[in-house]
């Protein structure tokens, strides 16, 4: 019986939370395994579909704008290392009524924060942003430490730069089973098993089926996002048209989008609209977008953007790891010695990907974190 191990650590999943752990602990010189049961960037997961909004002055709450700030350095620093283009500066225009989720809760997070920001009208926004259909109830948060990330070039620029640093990347393996131990636990892929002093368990919607402990703590729904035609396109290139979320006062419905990247075209998500509930289950693959996403997806663009075709030239399915307070779950659990879970990013962890794999590695290394990350306790719901 030899206590030799075959890594320091192993992150399972290398999506966009495994692959940044991966590349934050390889850069610290851990000995670090990443195994991913697709390709890293593949798009059956969470981290795909050309882009994601990264914003500062945080709806969700105010305790996520020191992560999001720390996750803005990081992007540059990843940028750096790898010499690719991750993330542009395109500021984020949030549009509700004044008590709306997007209008309060920004404003809030930019007061305790002391975070720059303007404040429009209906008749501001009309007059600076004429892309939108404005009703005299509406209001705008207009930010310019907002952006666009591009997920799947992320997440290979993660994985490239962790295995430059001494990573070792196993992809196409499935890991069947994690057995947690304090100071020992095994990961078990194919017909061998392999030990660590520590695991990150990153495995997004898969989660629950590889800890089963964590069953109740998530719930995993499909999404769809769509790519709309723009009549003119120059009117929602980047410099014109910033990353936006509308939302209404109910917050049953908030949709969100970016500027044309291609010359031609919008991409716009549901983020909460009536009918897009739906349980998937990651093992059988996404359900394909079909004519009633693309119904939906009119009645929200012909509500939301003027001079842009209602219907989608494209659509592609994804998929949200929903918690119960839709906050992230992020730590150790009691009867899981020896592993961290990064999970339950409930549709809007793509931003603080690099700030996680930061977090991840501290727990890893260090058995806890200097980061803010109590809200994010992984036994809040017991
Ligand atoms: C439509 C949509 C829009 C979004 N928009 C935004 C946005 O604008 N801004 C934002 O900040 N966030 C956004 N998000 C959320 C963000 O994209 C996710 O929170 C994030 O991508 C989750 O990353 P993850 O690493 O947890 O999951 P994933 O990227 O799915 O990674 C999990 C990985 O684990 C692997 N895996 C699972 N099981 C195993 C196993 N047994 N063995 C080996 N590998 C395994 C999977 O193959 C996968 O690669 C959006 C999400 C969606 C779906």
């Amino acid at each position: 019986m030899t206590n030799s191990v075959d890594a320091d650590v192993i992150v399972v999943g290398l999506g966009a939370m495994g692959s940044q752990a991966l590349w934050q602990l390889a850069r610290r010189g851990v000995g670090a395994i990443g195994i991913e049961q697709f390709t890293p960037g593949h798009d059956r997961g969470a981290s795909h579909g050309e882009s994601r909004i990264i914003r500062t002055a945080y709806a969700e709450g105010t305790a996520y704008v020191p992560l999001v700030k720390r996750a803005w350095k990081l992007w540059q620093e990843l940028e750096q290392t790898s010499g690719r283009s991750l993330l542009d500066r395109t500021g984020g225009l949030m549009i509700g009524p004044a008590d709306s989720s997007v209008i309060a809760g920004p404003l809030a997070s930019a007061k305790a924060h002391d975070l720059k920001y303007d404040l429009l009208s209906a008749d501001d926004l009309r007059r600076d942003f004429p892309q939108y259909l404005v009703t005299d109830d509406l209001r705008g948060f207009y930010e310019e430490e907002a952006g666009v990330l591009r997920p799947e070039l992320a997440v290979t620029a993660a994985v490239d730069a962790a295995v430059a640093s001494g990573a070792e990347v196993f992809d196409g393996t499935a890991v069947r089973e994690i057995v947690p131990d304090p100071s020992r636990p095994r990961v078990v892929v194919d017909d061998h098993e392999l030990t660590a002093r520590h695991v990150v368990v990153a495995a997004g919607g898969w989660l629950r089926q590889l800890l089963p402990s964590t069953a109740g703590l998530i719930t995993v729904e499909r999404r769809v996002m769509g790519w709309f035609r723009a009549q003119d396109p120059a009117a929602f290139a980047p410099a014109r048209f910033p990353v936006f979320v509308r939302c209404d006062s109910s917050g049953d419905h908030n949709c969100y989008g970016f500027p044309s990247t291609d010359g031609a075209t919008v991409k716009v998500g549901l983020h909460t609209w009536p009918g897009i509930y739906e349980p998937t289950d990651p093992a059988a693959g996404h359900r394909p977008p079909d004519q009633q996403d693309a119904e939906r997806f009119a009645d929200a663009i012909r509500g939301t953007l003027l001079d842009v075709d209602p219907y989608p030239v494209r659509m592609t399915s994804c998929m949200y790891s929903l918690t119960p307070d839709h906050h992230f779950l992020l730590g150790p659990r009691r009867e899981l010695p020896g592993l961290t879970l990064l999970g339950g990013f409930s549709g809007h962890g793509f931003k603080f990907a690099t700030v996680i794999g930061e977090i991840a590695a501290d727990f890893a290394c260090d058995g806890s974190t200097r980061l803010p990350v109590a809200q994010f306790d992984p036994h809040r719901f017991a």
